[in-house]
């Protein structure tokens, strides 16, 4: 992949996302959990990034008029949407993120702006995007997301049958960090919560090996 083959198209969003989303989600904030019952729509959730990965490329190339994924032939890109081939199209994001509620865990996918958003770089400034592969979520962007507490804007739609396995789309990112302790009490409790129901389950791993310990050495003296 060549440098010169991208435009330049930053997001709009990489600014401050305090001013006009605080009164989006005020009191719209939902637990994973409750997601299943809830009627079509967005809302909100606070949840951790447990894991970043991707539906097989952590990027696409889309068509820099219409935005359409292009496909590389020749060096040349083309885009099916405009029926027309270009030298040019614009590197994108595209990742799957699994994130923890202290309860739940929920699948979310995440498109160019939300990415950028968090990155504060677009994909083709990622640290050796143009040489890793696909396939491999660059390592920048895994430190840059994962094992951190964020808001989403997800959107709930009532066609998907398996509300187990369903991924949600993610419609915005909050970013911020006040922002985010305001609203993530519950989280945070939960989570705290978690980790100690982890902890007796190590106790419970530490006496299970005591006892074997125990069995054996009894056992020898048989
Ligand atoms: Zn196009």
């Amino acid at each position: 992949m060549c440098d010169d083959s991208f435009l330049s198209d930053l997001p709009s969003s990489l600014k401050s996302d305090k001013p006009k989303i605080v009164d989006e989600f005020e009191g719209k904030i939902k637990s994973i959990d409750a997601l299943f019952c809830l009627e079509e729509g967005h809302y909100w959730i606070c949840a951790k990034v447990e894991s970043v990965s991707c539906f097989g490329d952590w990027f696409y190339i889309s068509c820099k008029k219409c935005g359409k994924k292009v496909d590389k032939l020749n060096n040349q890109f083309y885009c099916s949407g405009c029926q027309n081939f270009d030298g040019f199209g614009s590197m994108r994001y595209m990742l799957k993120l699994e994130v923890f509620n202290g309860t739940s865990t929920a699948e979310l996918i995440l498109w160019d702006k939300e990415c950028a958003h968090i990155m504060q770089k677009k994909a083709l400034e990622v640290n050796g995007a143009e040489v890793i592969s696909a396939n491999i979520v660059p390592k920048e962007i895994e430190q840059c997301i994962a094992v951190k507490n964020f808001l989403f804007k997800i959107v709930l739609r009532n066609e998907d049958e398996f509300l187990s396995m369903k991924s949600y789309n993610v419609k915005k990112v909050v970013t911020d960090v006040d922002i985010i302790k305001k609203h993530s009490a519950n989280l945070l409790s939960n989570l705290e919560a978690s980790k100690k129901a982890l902890s007796y389950e190590d106790m419970f791993l530490e006496e299970c090996n005591n006892l074997s310990q125990i069995v054996e050495e009894v056992t020898r003296t048989l």
